[in-house]
């Protein structure tokens, strides 16, 4: 058991929507929380991070720092998905051990996992196929994060672990419709259908594809349950338990805005990979489940959206 009161940690990435959460539910555990301001480090730079972590004392770190987005903007931009992230984490898992710091918890995502994998997808699936083009980028960059994460455990002994989270959502998501993910594509969508009187709403592809969806929220509890609990170098799936065809998901999220008009398909965009629902039996077995179900968190989401963002279109 990792006590967590009274340290000092470094959620990398604490302006993202996970990043947000995590720190969010740290400070509940009583810890003191370190961000970095991005303006002066940037953690695509090797001395920039190892200027900030210098000797600050800080006792763990959350990597929760990527360059994220939807199935159009993995497939448009491949360098800077794999080029960012690579150097995002590998500058900050050298420089944290450098420092000395001997806790680490590193953010991959299900899209690690081959396109033709079992399902529900296990840990151990990890390399046994080709991975799904649309975002073998991110993929390969996050699939090197655990590495390095079971590199540094192996050579050094250092106490890092990786949890690999399922498609996520909730408050502070990315609602711009060329680079988010589905779920806030589609409250985007179906608010301004319905602000407009819009008489359809278009999903891209055949809606046929399945996906798992977690609350931010959820993920941030369960990553706070790891950096207590878990110390091994096998990562950790986080997933929700369950998952939904995109046709479905919209319905939902339709029916939580209130848009009441049709559904129409754009076959000329993606379907990207046919389903990726994660076993999350390791996590429920150390005692973790999550508690958002999908209509309240699809509610809870569009409420923040019309808050911050939809207010007005
Ligand atoms: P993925 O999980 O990596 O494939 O990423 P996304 O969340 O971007 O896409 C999930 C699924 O939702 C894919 O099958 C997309 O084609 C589908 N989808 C339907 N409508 C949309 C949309 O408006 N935006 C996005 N990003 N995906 C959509």
């Amino acid at each position: 058991m990792y006590r967590l009161e009274g340290r000092k940690v470094w959620v990398a990435g604490h302006r993202g929507m996970v990043g947000s959460a995590v720190a969010r539910r740290l400070a509940s555990e009583g810890c003191e929380i370190v961000s970095a301001d991005r303006r002066i480090v940037d953690l695509k730079r090797q001395a920039d991070v190892e200027a900030f972590v210098g000797d600050k004392g800080i006792d763990a770190v959350v990597v929760a720092a990527a360059k994220v987005g939807g199935i159009l903007a993995n497939e448009t931009q491949p360098a800077e998905f794999l080029y960012d992230n690579l150097m995002i984490e590998a500058n900050i898992i050298e420089a944290s051990h450098r420092a000395g710091i001997d806790r680490l918890l590193f953010l991959g995502s299900s899209c690690i996992y081959p396109k033709f994998a079992p399902q529900p997808l296990t840990e151990d699936a990890l390399l046994t196929g080709p991975l799904e083009p649309t975002n073998e980028w991110y993929a390969v960059a996050k699939i090197a994060g655990i590495k390095l994460c079971q590199a540094y455990r192996a050579q050094y002994g250092r106490d890092y672990i990786s949890a690999m989270p399922t498609n996520l959502y909730g408050p502070g998501d990315n609602f711009d419709l060329q680079s988010s993910h589905v779920m806030p594509a589609l409250i985007r969508k179906a608010h301004e259908a319905k602000q407009t009187g819009a008489s359809a709403i278009t999903v891209w592809g055949t809606g046929t594809p399945r996906r798992e969806f977690l609350h931010a929220d959820d993920c941030a509890d369960a990553l706070v349950f790891l950096l207590q609990q878990y110390s091994g170098a096998e990562h950790v799936n986080v997933g929700f338990g369950d998952d939904i065809s995109i046709l479905d998901l919209t319905r939902l999220v339709c029916e939580a805005v209130g848009f009441e008009g049709e559904i129409v398909h754009d076959l000329s965009k993606k379907d990207g990979t046919p389903r990726k629902l994660m076993s999350n039996v390791r996590l429920r077995e150390m005692g973790w489940e999550p508690r958002i179900s999908l209509r309240d968190g699809i509610v809870e989401t569009y409420n923040w959206f019309l808050a911050n963002q939809g207010a007005g279109q």
